[in-house]
């Protein structure tokens, strides 16, 4: 089911573009997000839909 118009939220795999390890972050993540392994930042929030400063390799919705 998929629901249409809305800013709609979403779980993302991304790769930590330092040590290549793989991470679902949350699109509209209220905090930041660092990698498990590395500790690198992956993800920022933005007061909305937050910025992802990692490669994302695949959308989960
Ligand atoms: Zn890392």
């Amino acid at each position: 089911m998929r629901r249409e118009g809305k800013t709609q939220s979403k779980f993302l795999k991304v790769k930590c573009t330092d040590c290549e390890n793989e991470q679902v972050v949350f699109d509209h993540a209220a905090t930041t997000v660092q990698c498990n392994v590395c500790g690198r930042t992956l993800v920022e929030p933005r007061g909305g839909k937050a910025e992802i400063k990692s490669k994302v390799i695949e959308v989960l919705d």
